[in-house]
């Protein structure tokens, strides 16, 4: 086997032993694994015979982009992990027609930075953005801070080229915004988690560059309070809220002592909001006397508006890059800060946006009632109604894990949210599926599964519960 692929990809391109490291562990350190090998292709024609190999053997394959996967969705024992690194060129950047043609292995970073050079950006932002790649992205179907305003890896793609589980590859590289030829098998790849095929390209969308931001951390007594916050914005601004994070105090405290970093305010507050807008229009951007945008002047007088209302309790407005950087840096060292508190129950879930507060509220309490030692640590994504709630269990075994996981299960589902919001499902979250997904859906799931990977090659065991 390891000849065979030697063959396709060149000898220095199949890892083997401690070459195999890095591909070897997920991002939070639960679990460890040994792949046959590692193997880097550097174009389609390569992984489509990579797979046609795996298939004809019987061999699973896994994909693996930046392996900054939350949800232990690229577990690789015993397979060939088909690293889609060599695959990063951007291929066209067409301004007027706002499309990027890349290959799967750009890393998001690197595509955010090359449009901007154009007076455009690719919206996508999360913490682990200078690893993660555009593949990995599209099959986990990632959210991110800018949710609110561009919605998910899903509503910024296009088209794809994938290579099916036979090693037929599927071009359905589309750079249309209408197009209704039949089912919509982009979407079905999109967050499939590879486990029906392997993306090798993509077009996606890409946006106005905003002329200007203008950022702020907020302080209110209470999430509905922040709620109202945001609606005011968006009718202040048109719409242009790029950002709105919430972050606990517990999360703040948390942050102070593991970075040294200092507190976002002189007193501390229970609510503390992260928010961003972007002025896309010239408008909004124009410099005023004092040097800056009219977009920070529309921000400072609606919060000046909402603290004489008394539904702010402070604000602190970012009044240069630096100021703004240091407020984002808080924010994105999110997933540092709580897995470093590990072990922890990592629920990353989604409420409608007006219901996220009553489910803390009961998710909390239930919580302390079945495990008097055990309490949330939460960030939140609160524009798009995303909460990561990571539990910290002193007595973290796996019935309290089980148990805790259960009772967030009820009270999202209780909430009418779903217990899997931008990270995926992966391994990690199979008996939520297995309890939880409507059993007609699974069912579906499983057909689509088996027509099109019948030998069950591509990624088996992850997303689809066994039956
Ligand atoms: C610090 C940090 C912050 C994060 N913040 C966020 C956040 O805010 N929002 C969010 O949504 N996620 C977040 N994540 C999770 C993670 O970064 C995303 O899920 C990301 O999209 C994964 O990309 P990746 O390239 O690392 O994929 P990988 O981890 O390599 O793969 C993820 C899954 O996709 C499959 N896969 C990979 N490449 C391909 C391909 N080309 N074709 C088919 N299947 C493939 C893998 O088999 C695996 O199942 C964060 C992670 C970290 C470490």
């Amino acid at each position: 086997m390891l000849d065979k692929l030697a063959q396709i990809v060149g000898d220095k391109q199949v890892l083997e032993g401690a070459d195999m490291e890095r591909y070897s562990r997920d991002f939070p350190g639960d679990f460890s694994w040994t792949p046959l090998a590692v193997v880097r292709p550097a174009n389609t024609a390569e992984v489509s015979d990579i797979v046609k190999l795996a298939n004809a053997t019987g061999t699973t394959v896994v994909p693996v982009s930046g392996n900054t996967g939350l949800a232990a969705g690229a577990i690789a024992e015993g397979a060939i992990m088909i690293s889609l690194e060599r695959m990063n060129a951007i291929r066209e950047v067409r301004a007027e027609a706002k499309i990027a043609v890349v290959e799967a292995g750009v890393i998001l970073a690197n595509l955010r930075g090359a449009v901007e050079e154009q007076g455009l950006i690719f919206p996508l932002t999360f913490g682990a953005q200078g690893s993660a790649m555009i593949g990995g992205n599209l099959s986990t179907n990632a959210g991110g801070s800018n949710v609110v305003r561009y919605g998910n890896t899903r509503d910024l793609c296009l088209g794809l080229e994938v290579v099916l589980p036979t090693g037929e590859v599927m071009d359905i590289m589309s750079e249309l915004h209408k197009d209704n030829s039949g089912y919509n098998l982009k979407h079905l790849m999109i967050g499939a988690e590879g486990t029906l095929g392997i993306i090798t390209a993509a077009v996606l969308k890409l946006f106005p560059k905003p002329r200007a931001y203008a950022t702020a951390m907020i302080a209110t007594d209470s999430l509905t309070s922040a709620l109202a916050l945001l609606g005011q914005l968006q009718a202040a601004t048109g719409g242009a809220v790029e950002a709105f994070e919430y972050m606990p105090q517990i999360y703040i405290e948390t942050h102070m002592k593991a970075t040294q970093a200092r507190a976002p305010f002189e007193e501390m507050h229970a609510v503390n909001i992260l928010v961003e807008v972007g002025a896309t229009a010239a408008r909004d951007a124009a410099e005023q006397d004092d040097g800056r945008a009219m977009i920070s002047h529309t921000l400072e007088d609606t919060l000046a508006t909402l603290f004489e209302d008394g539904v702010i309790l402070d604000a602190v407005v970012a009044q240069n890059e630096a100021q703004r950087r240091e407020m984002w840096e808080r924010r994105e060292a999110a997933a540092e800060i709580i897995f470093a508190q590990a072990p922890i129950i990592n629920n990353d879930i989604a409420v409608p946006v007006d219901k996220v507060e009553s489910f803390i509220n009961m998710a909390d309490q239930r919580i302390k009632e079945a495990d008097s030692e055990a309490y949330p640590l939460i960030v939140a994504h609160l524009g798009d109604g995303n909460v990561h709630y990571a539990v910290k269990a002193p007595n973290h075994s796996a019935d309290v894990k089980a148990q805790i996981v259960e009772i967030v299960e009820d009270c999202v589902l209780a909430h009418g949210g779903s217990f899997s919001a931008e990270h995926g499902i992966g391994t990690y979250k199979l008996p939520s599926m297995a309890r939880r997904k409507n059993p007609a859906a699974l069912a579906a799931m499983r057909a689509i599964k088996a027509a099109l990977d019948p030998n069950n090659i591509m990624n088996p065991g992850k997303v689809v519960p066994p039956e």
